[in-house]
Protein backbone atom coordinates (compact mmCIF):
# COMPACT_ATOMS: atom_id res chain seq x y z
CA UNK A 1 0.00 0.00 0.00
CA UNK A 2 1.16 3.78 -0.94
CA UNK A 3 3.08 5.87 1.93
CA UNK A 4 0.17 8.50 1.05
CA UNK A 5 -2.51 6.51 1.93
CA UNK A 6 -1.02 4.70 5.06
CA UNK A 7 0.01 7.93 6.45
CA UNK A 8 -3.71 9.07 7.03
CA UNK A 9 -4.06 5.94 9.30
CA UNK A 10 -3.21 6.10 12.85
CA UNK A 11 -4.07 2.89 15.00
CA UNK A 12 -4.34 3.60 18.74
CA UNK A 13 -5.84 2.04 22.13
CA UNK A 14 -8.36 3.95 23.50
CA UNK A 15 -11.95 4.64 24.26
CA UNK A 16 -13.99 6.19 20.81
CA UNK A 17 -15.80 8.36 23.12
CA UNK A 18 -12.81 10.66 24.27
CA UNK A 19 -11.06 11.74 20.69
CA UNK A 20 -11.31 15.05 19.03
CA UNK A 21 -11.63 14.34 15.64
CA UNK A 22 -14.57 15.44 13.09
CA UNK A 23 -16.56 12.28 13.44
CA UNK A 24 -16.67 9.42 14.99
CA UNK A 25 -18.46 6.37 14.20
CA UNK A 26 -20.72 4.07 16.46
CA UNK A 27 -21.69 0.72 15.91
CA UNK A 28 -25.29 0.95 16.23
CA UNK A 29 -27.87 -1.70 15.97
CA UNK A 30 -30.65 -1.21 12.91
CA UNK A 31 -33.46 0.28 15.43
CA UNK A 32 -30.59 3.37 15.85
CA UNK A 33 -32.51 3.46 19.78
CA UNK A 34 -28.86 2.48 21.64
CA UNK A 35 -27.32 -0.73 23.27
CA UNK A 36 -25.04 -1.87 24.95
CA UNK A 37 -20.97 -1.91 24.14
CA UNK A 38 -19.40 1.14 22.38
CA UNK A 39 -23.32 2.37 21.45
CA UNK A 40 -24.23 2.83 25.00
CA UNK A 41 -20.71 4.54 25.90
CA UNK A 42 -21.43 6.86 22.80
CA UNK A 43 -25.19 7.38 23.72
CA UNK A 44 -24.13 8.03 27.58
CA UNK A 45 -21.16 10.44 26.43
CA UNK A 46 -23.00 12.30 23.98
CA UNK A 47 -26.38 12.87 26.46
CA UNK A 48 -29.93 12.45 25.49
CA UNK A 49 -29.98 14.59 22.39
CA UNK A 50 -28.29 12.16 20.99
CA UNK A 51 -30.90 9.76 21.39
CA UNK A 52 -34.18 11.87 20.05
CA UNK A 53 -32.24 12.65 16.76
CA UNK A 54 -31.78 8.51 16.35
CA UNK A 55 -35.62 8.64 17.05
CA UNK A 56 -36.01 10.87 14.46
CA UNK A 57 -34.06 9.46 11.44
CA UNK A 58 -36.36 5.33 12.21
CA UNK A 59 -33.60 3.14 11.65
CA UNK A 60 -31.25 1.75 9.33
CA UNK A 61 -30.34 -1.34 7.44
CA UNK A 62 -27.50 -3.52 8.28
CA UNK A 63 -24.23 -1.75 5.89
CA UNK A 64 -25.37 1.03 5.72
CA UNK A 65 -24.86 4.55 7.87
CA UNK A 66 -26.50 7.27 9.17
CA UNK A 67 -25.46 11.05 10.50
CA UNK A 68 -25.89 13.11 13.24
CA UNK A 69 -24.68 15.94 15.58
CA UNK A 70 -22.22 14.71 18.83
CA UNK A 71 -23.83 16.95 21.13
CA UNK A 72 -21.86 16.73 24.42
CA UNK A 73 -18.96 14.70 22.52
CA UNK A 74 -15.71 16.31 21.55
CA UNK A 75 -16.54 14.78 17.91
CA UNK A 76 -18.89 17.27 16.24
CA UNK A 77 -20.50 14.33 14.58
CA UNK A 78 -21.53 10.68 14.76
CA UNK A 79 -21.55 8.25 12.35
CA UNK A 80 -24.52 5.46 13.20
CA UNK A 81 -23.51 2.35 11.16
CA UNK A 82 -25.45 -1.06 11.36
CA UNK A 83 -22.46 -4.36 11.17
CA UNK A 84 -23.40 -7.43 10.38
CA UNK A 85 -24.49 -10.03 13.25
CA UNK A 86 -21.45 -12.62 12.07
CA UNK A 87 -23.22 -15.93 10.68
CA UNK A 88 -20.24 -17.11 8.83
CA UNK A 89 -21.10 -16.30 4.92
CA UNK A 90 -19.95 -14.62 2.45
CA UNK A 91 -22.41 -11.63 2.72
CA UNK A 92 -20.58 -10.81 6.26
CA UNK A 93 -17.83 -9.15 4.54
CA UNK A 94 -19.83 -7.41 1.91
CA UNK A 95 -22.03 -5.72 4.83
CA UNK A 96 -18.87 -5.00 6.52
CA UNK A 97 -16.81 -3.52 3.72
CA UNK A 98 -20.01 -1.46 3.32
CA UNK A 99 -20.50 -0.42 6.57
CA UNK A 100 -16.71 1.20 6.47
CA UNK A 101 -17.70 2.39 3.08
CA UNK A 102 -21.11 3.93 3.80
CA UNK A 103 -19.32 5.62 6.91
CA UNK A 104 -16.53 7.03 5.15
CA UNK A 105 -18.82 8.74 2.60
CA UNK A 106 -21.00 10.64 4.95
CA UNK A 107 -17.71 11.88 6.07
CA UNK A 108 -16.75 13.23 2.81
CA UNK A 109 -20.33 14.65 2.55
CA UNK A 110 -20.36 16.55 5.55
CA UNK A 111 -16.78 18.01 5.38
CA UNK A 112 -15.20 15.50 8.08
CA UNK A 113 -11.71 15.29 7.93
CA UNK A 114 -10.92 13.19 10.52
CA UNK A 115 -12.95 10.12 11.61
CA UNK A 116 -12.51 6.84 13.93
CA UNK A 117 -13.71 3.57 14.23
CA UNK A 118 -14.17 1.39 16.55
CA UNK A 119 -13.66 -2.30 15.67
CA UNK A 120 -17.23 -2.58 14.04
CA UNK A 121 -19.41 -5.91 14.91
CA UNK A 122 -16.27 -7.53 16.58
CA UNK A 123 -18.07 -6.84 20.61
CA UNK A 124 -21.34 -8.83 20.77
CA UNK A 125 -21.89 -9.12 16.88
CA UNK A 126 -19.24 -11.35 17.06
CA UNK A 127 -17.22 -11.05 13.70
CA UNK A 128 -13.63 -12.65 14.20
CA UNK A 129 -10.90 -9.67 14.87
CA UNK A 130 -8.76 -10.52 12.12
CA UNK A 131 -11.17 -10.79 9.47
CA UNK A 132 -13.00 -7.56 10.19
CA UNK A 133 -9.57 -5.58 10.80
CA UNK A 134 -8.62 -6.85 7.29
CA UNK A 135 -11.56 -5.97 5.79
CA UNK A 136 -11.57 -2.53 7.84
CA UNK A 137 -8.36 -1.47 6.74
CA UNK A 138 -8.71 -2.66 2.65
CA UNK A 139 -12.08 -0.98 2.59
CA UNK A 140 -10.40 2.39 4.17
CA UNK A 141 -7.49 2.41 1.90
CA UNK A 142 -9.25 1.91 -0.94
CA UNK A 143 -11.52 4.44 -0.33
CA UNK A 144 -8.86 6.80 0.36
CA UNK A 145 -7.41 5.94 -2.76
CA UNK A 146 -10.00 8.05 -4.64
CA UNK A 147 -11.15 10.46 -2.17
CA UNK A 148 -8.64 12.98 -0.64
CA UNK A 149 -10.29 15.37 1.21
CA UNK A 150 -10.25 12.92 4.04
CA UNK A 151 -7.20 13.29 5.79
CA UNK A 152 -7.04 11.17 9.05
CA UNK A 153 -8.77 7.91 9.60
CA UNK A 154 -8.36 6.57 13.12
CA UNK A 155 -8.66 2.68 14.16
CA UNK A 156 -9.04 2.59 17.99
CA UNK A 157 -9.24 -0.14 19.53
CA UNK A 158 -10.54 -1.57 22.92
CA UNK A 159 -7.66 -3.99 23.74
CA UNK A 160 -4.23 -4.66 23.33
CA UNK A 161 -4.94 -7.62 21.93
CA UNK A 162 -7.29 -6.00 18.84
CA UNK A 163 -4.27 -3.12 19.04
CA UNK A 164 -1.53 -5.84 18.09
CA UNK A 165 -3.69 -7.35 15.58
CA UNK A 166 -4.26 -4.18 13.61
CA UNK A 167 -0.56 -2.95 13.95
CA UNK A 168 0.24 -6.35 12.67
CA UNK A 169 -1.69 -6.47 9.68
CA UNK A 170 -0.71 -2.53 8.79
CA UNK A 171 2.61 -4.09 8.97
CA UNK A 172 1.96 -6.76 6.73
CA UNK A 173 0.81 -4.50 4.21
CA UNK A 174 3.26 -1.57 4.61
P1 LIG B 1 -21.14 -4.82 17.77
O1 LIG B 1 -22.56 -4.97 18.24
O2 LIG B 1 -21.05 -4.14 16.41
O3 LIG B 1 -20.36 -6.09 17.86
P2 LIG B 1 -19.95 -3.78 20.25
O4 LIG B 1 -20.21 -2.44 20.84
O5 LIG B 1 -20.45 -4.97 21.00
O6 LIG B 1 -20.52 -3.72 18.75
O7 LIG B 1 -18.39 -3.96 20.03
C1 LIG B 1 -17.65 -3.41 18.98
C2 LIG B 1 -16.21 -3.23 19.42
O8 LIG B 1 -16.10 -2.01 20.14
C3 LIG B 1 -15.65 -4.31 20.34
O9 LIG B 1 -14.36 -4.65 19.88
C4 LIG B 1 -15.59 -3.63 21.70
O10 LIG B 1 -14.52 -4.13 22.49
C5 LIG B 1 -15.32 -2.20 21.32
N1 LIG B 1 -15.71 -1.14 22.26
C6 LIG B 1 -16.62 -1.16 23.25
N2 LIG B 1 -16.69 0.04 23.86
C7 LIG B 1 -15.78 0.85 23.24
C8 LIG B 1 -15.35 2.21 23.39
N3 LIG B 1 -15.88 3.00 24.33
N4 LIG B 1 -14.39 2.68 22.56
C9 LIG B 1 -13.85 1.90 21.60
N5 LIG B 1 -14.21 0.62 21.39
C10 LIG B 1 -15.15 0.09 22.21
Amino acid sequence: MKKEILDKIEVKRGDVTKLKVDAIVNAANVSLLGGGGVDGAIHRAAGPELLKECKSIGGCPTGEARITKGYNLLAKYVIHTVGPVYKGTIEDSRYLTNCYQNSLRLAVENQAASIAFPAISCGVYGYPIQDACRIAIDSTCNFLKTNESVKKVVFILFSTEDLKIYNDYLAKIT
